[in-house]
């Protein structure tokens, strides 16, 4: 029998600087009788050149040829509709393929009997699942990264400085959502020498912030401070109340005049991102705040005046950041840890030197979102016949 062949393809989003496979890992998957192709440059806007590819063990041939002649493509994002007519019947796409929001998409990919498994169908509390944990390796970069676009645009010191020249005082950041992203901004804000606040409706976020030598901002009054009853399904928050929401707005928009850098990660699954920063808040801010919004999205984000991939300084003088894909700004270690999520969830998949699609396993049950020339993922599912994803994902 011929060694599964997988294929390292070409990211094709604007922007997109990240590689789905690196040297370093294509070594691992060579030793384990998997062949490897790399398609020309693939990862060249990560810094790994061909040549690095080809002294692990990989093959670098033209994108027409792995398509091709690869069984398993791999991708960051889903590939673009010139790049997915590439696709043939029987092979199979993995990647962050964000279904849900796309299921006519993977409608199509079914019907040209392309099995698509995507890394962020994982199902993330279950502890052997957590090596192929895409979302939180990508959430773990991107917030840290969200700290240094903060700093750079801040026109201080982060850190406490005493020099000849005076003391600076520390820059008071407060991190709104203390989730994978929002620990990891806390904890860079921190070594940077911030002085650091974190704030979550989770109340087990109290002690993950604490234990980061972090405060936890407490809003006061009885559903706001930790917010009682914050936590919803599967360790995510649920969506508040309208009438919660406000109350939110209005405890947290005298904590953001407090500080000089906001940085808001806050997310509920299969929802619009709260609102947690009215643009009357960020008007109470001082001239030369920085205000980063990491869930800013065409839907909205955390930030009322925020859009991806945008800043605005208002007329106050607040440099207000929407983010767009902070990830492929650090796109060696995104693409270094994106890389070994695929390789455990290549070898959850690949039995014997064949890929084994079995939805009764509870990890591909998330991934596998189309098998045998159908949609198979219940959420993804439902939204091609008019359901809600959200019944159907427990989210
Ligand atoms: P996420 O991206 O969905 O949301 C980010 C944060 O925003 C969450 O902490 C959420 O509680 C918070 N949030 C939502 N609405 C809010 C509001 N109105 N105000 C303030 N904060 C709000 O979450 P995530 O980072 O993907 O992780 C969510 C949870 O899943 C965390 O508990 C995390 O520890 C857990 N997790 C567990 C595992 C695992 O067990 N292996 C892996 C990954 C994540």
């Amino acid at each position: 029998m011929s060694p599964l062949t997988v294929g390292v393809a070409m990211e094709t989003a604007p922007g997109e600087r990240r590689v789905a496979m690196v040297p370093q890992v294509v070594g691992r998957l060579v030793g384990s009788g998997l062949d490897v192709l790399v398609e020309t440059g693939a990862g060249r806007g990560a810094w790994f050149p061909d040549g690095a590819y080809a002294e692990a063990g990989a093959t670098v041939v033209a994108r027409l040829d792995l398509f091709a002649r690869a069984d398993v493509v791999v991708s960051v994002s889903l590939p673009d509709p010139r790049t997915r007519a590439l696709l043939r019947g029987g092979q199979t796409l993995v990647g962050l393929l964000a279904p849900l929001p796309r299921p006519q998409v993977m409608a199509q990919l079914a019907e040209a009997g392309v099995t698509a498994v995507s890394l962020d169908g994982l199902p993330r509390t279950l502890s052997r699942a957590q090596s192929m944990d895409a979302l939180t390796s990508q959430a773990n970069v991107a917030g840290y990264k969200a700290v240094l676009v903060a700093a750079d645009a801040y026109p201080r010191y982060f850190p406490l400085l005493m020099t000849a020249a005076g003391t600076a005082r520390p820059a008071e950041v407060l991190v709104l959502g203390a989730g994978v992203a929002g620990l990891a901004a806390i904890g860079t804000a921190h070594r940077l020498g911030a002085v650091v606040r974190g704030y979550d409706v989770r109340p087990e976020a109290r002690g993950e912030v604490t234990s980061l030598g972090a405060s936890f901002l407490d809003l006061g009054g009885p559903d706001l401070g930790g917010v009682a009853g914050g936590a919803g399904q599967g360790g995510y928050a649920r969506a508040l109340t309208a009438e919660e929401l406000a109350g939110q707005q209005e405890a947290l928009a005298a904590a953001v005049a407090r500080h000089d850098v906001v940085i808001t990660t806050a997310q509920v699954p299969g929802r619009r991102p709260p609102l947690l920063v009215t643009e009357e808040a960020v008007k109470t801010m001082r001239p030369g705040s920085v205000v980063v919004d990491l869930a800013a999205s065409p839907l909205g984000g955390n930030v009322e005046i925020s859009a991806p991939d945008e800043t605005v300084v208002t007329a106050g003088g607040v440099t207000v950041i929407g983010a767009g894909n902070l990830p492929a700004l650090m796109p060696a270690a995104a693409s270094a840890a994106y890389a070994r999520n695929v390789a455990a969830l290549l070898g959850h998949l690949v039995h014997d030197g064949a890929l084994t699609i079995d939805t009764a396993d509870e990890i591909q049950a998330g991934v596998v979102i189309t098998h045998a020339g159908r949609v198979v993922h219940p959420a993804t599912a439902a939204l091609l016949t008019g359901g809600s994803a959200e019944s159907q994902s427990g989210a």
